[in-house]
């Protein structure tokens, strides 16, 4: 049996962060992922200037692709606005690699199953074993699956279904851009440049809203695609998308039970208002570490919740100042 004081499971923003700050403070961890890394990950890359200040990340030095944006071009209901703001656009496929690479613990590749606790410790599919375990699986965590769930079900209106691709493309426009509500979609769409000749373009909203309505996200990204066609943005390209569902951000009754933790995608935690989750899987498992570390509580409140503010702030606090 490989044993270890601490096992995290998911190797994303939220497990190899917390396996980072574990190992940095001179702890027994290592972390499982059923996906061999380098791995695809669906998700726009979009992150903020706190991202990249939780992770200590210098954006001069960082060795992948990594765009700035000096300015968002928000669309609501037809109406352009647009907001000066830092944010940048990463590649999940190199980032999370190379995070997890920087966090420098034992990785092993294996799709986890089966958990128990057995006289104080964790038993993992009959196979490892821990004292502390972090569940940092995203959506389909098996520890939140295992010892989470009873404790904090799921809202299923909070349930987002989304819709992507990632493909080189010589692009020509170097904005990125973000469609709130087009065509009654309950969430927003969205075409991000990213560095070496790739975009993102996406779709995400309420899955319970459009199934309300009889609508299908197939139907939004239809006519998604259409309109980067007819704004010149993507043409002549046959999409190739692929889906994925996650949770906004909802009240998290227990995010700590017993040794177990859950952090990220698993606890449900990307933002109300953007579905930003990268951030707030990069606090939670700070605090998920600190809190094995200095054998304080866990507490998710105050991970972001809303990002609006934070992308608004610059411009709201620059006119006032005005
Ligand atoms: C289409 C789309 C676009 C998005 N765009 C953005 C964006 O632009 N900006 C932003 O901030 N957020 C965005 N998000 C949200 C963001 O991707 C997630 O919130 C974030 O990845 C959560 O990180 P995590 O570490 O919790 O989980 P994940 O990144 O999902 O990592 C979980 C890991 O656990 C592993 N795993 C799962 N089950 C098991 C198992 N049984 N055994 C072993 N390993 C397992 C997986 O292989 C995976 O590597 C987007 C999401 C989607 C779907």
């Amino acid at each position: 049996m490989i044993a270890a004081e601490t096992i995290v499971i998911g190797g994303g923003p939220a497990g190899s962060t917390c396996a980072w700050k574990l190992k940095q403070a001179g702890r027994d961890v290592l972390l499982i992922d059923k996906k061999e890394f380098p791995r695809l990950k669906l998700c726009a890359g979009w992150i903020t200037p706190k991202v990249l200040r939780d992770l200590e990340i210098n954006p001069r030095t960082y060795p992948h692709s990594l765009v700035t944006f000096d300015k968002l071009h928000f669309h609501i209901n037809g109406r352009q606005i647009p907001v000066k703001t830092r944010q940048y656009s990463i590649r999940r496929y190199e980032f999370d690699n190379w995070l997890l690479q920087r966090a420098d613990v034992p990785v092993y590749n294996h799709t986890v199953r089966h958990i128990r606790r057995e006289n104080g410790q964790y038993v993992i599919d009959d196979a490892f074993k821990c004292t502390y375990i972090v569940g940092a699986g995203g959506t389909t965590c098996p520890v939140y699956r295992t010892f989470f769930e009873t404790a904090n079900p799921r809202v299923a209106s909070l349930r987002i279904s989304t819709m992507e691709e990632e493909l080189p493309y010589n692009y020509e426009d170097a904005n990125c851009y973000l469609w709130f509500f087009e065509n009654k979609l309950p969430g927003y769409s969205w075409y991000v440049p990213k560095g070496h000749g790739i975009i993102n373009v996406g779709i995400g909203g309420k899955l319970a809203t459009m199934k309300a309505r009889e609508e299908t996200i197939h139907q939004h990204w239809q006519l998604f695609t259409q309109k980067l066609h007819d704004l010149n943005l993507v043409t002549n390209h046959q999409f190739e998308h692929r889906g994925y569902n996650y949770f906004l951000r909802q009240r998290v009754q227990k995010p700590r039970i017993a040794n177990a933790f859950i952090t990220g995608d698993a606890a449900g935690l990307a933002t109300k208002d953007m579905g930003e989750g990268i951030g707030p899987a990069v606090e939670s498992g700070i605090r998920a570490a600190n809190s094995i570390i200095h054998n304080t509580d866990y507490s998710l409140n105050p991970v972001t919740r809303f990002s609006i503010w934070n992308i608004f702030k610059l411009t709201f606090l620059k006119k006032s100042a005005i």
